[in-house]
């Protein structure tokens, strides 16, 4: 016959099972401290709640995620943390994730923004935002161009119900640090006007964390080197 577990039994073979996790939770938080320091956020796309209290436990405090269905349906199962929203957002979902998201990093376009900033402002709150760069100006992204990100961002921030916190960008896989590099040159830019009063440089993922911190990242976005491999879609 099959013993029920006692709690502590169960906490041991969750943390048996999901050891690698603090391991790798304590590499990355090295490398990011050896390559300067950044804001560390756990990107949770596809992984089981299960997984992600764990991880929280570890003392993580931030998660990212970039499905709205798949953020709903996990989200009651979820220890409390804060969330971005980080994957490509239509405008007809901004309606989903206000008051439920912390921050969106991934605002794309000046439509995007103007809803989020009428639903917040019905909701009676300030949405934080980041404008997502296609810093590579690559087809297969979204994002605002190098070249209008100025104007975007003068643009946006005349609008109330949200604020501009800084920049974010997924960069071509094949010259990150010369990507990375033209992303911290436009925050730079960008810094003395007085319509960017900001002060987040979203860049760098699992395989590219290390390189973005030293080209001046503050938050890195960080899921398969934590969690492993995601499934293939
Ligand atoms: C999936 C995702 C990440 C994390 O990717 P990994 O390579 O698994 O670390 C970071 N940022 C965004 C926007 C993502 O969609």
């Amino acid at each position: 016959m099959e013993l029920p577990k006692t709690a502590a039994e169960v906490i041991y073979t969750l943390n048996d099972e999901f050891a690698y996790i603090k391991e790798n939770y304590l590499r990355i938080r090295e490398n990011i401290e050896r390559a300067g320091g950044a804001r560390f956020m756990a990107v949770t796309k596809t992984v089981p709640p299960e997984k992600v209290n764990y991880s929280l436990s570890l003392g993580i405090d931030l998660i990212g995620e970039n499905r709205v269905q798949e953020y709903l349906s996990k989200e009651k199962d979820y220890s409390p943390v804060k969330m971005h929203f980080i994957g490509h957002l239509q405008t007809n979902k901004v309606k989903y994730i206000i008051g439920r998201a912390e921050m969106i990093q991934s605002v794309d376009s000046i439509p995007l923004a103007r809803e989020i900033a009428r639903l917040s402002g019905k909701a009676g709150i300030v949405t934080d935002i980041l404008l997502e760069v296609n810093i590579g100006a690559e087809e297969s992204k979204s994002g605002f161009s190098p070249e209008e990100t100025d104007s975007a961002a003068a643009e946006i921030s005349e609008m109330s119900g949200l604020k501009v916190r800084g920049l974010m960008t997924i960069p071509p896989p094949e010259r990150p640090s010369y990507y990375f590099g033209q992303m911290k040159k436009l925050f730079d830019d960008l810094s003395p006007k007085p319509y960017f009063d900001a002060d987040i440089l979203s860049m760098g993922m699992s395989a590219d964390y290390e390189t973005a911190i030293k080209c001046g990242s503050n938050l890195v976005r960080i899921g398969s080197a934590l969690y492993g491999a995601r499934p293939k879609k």
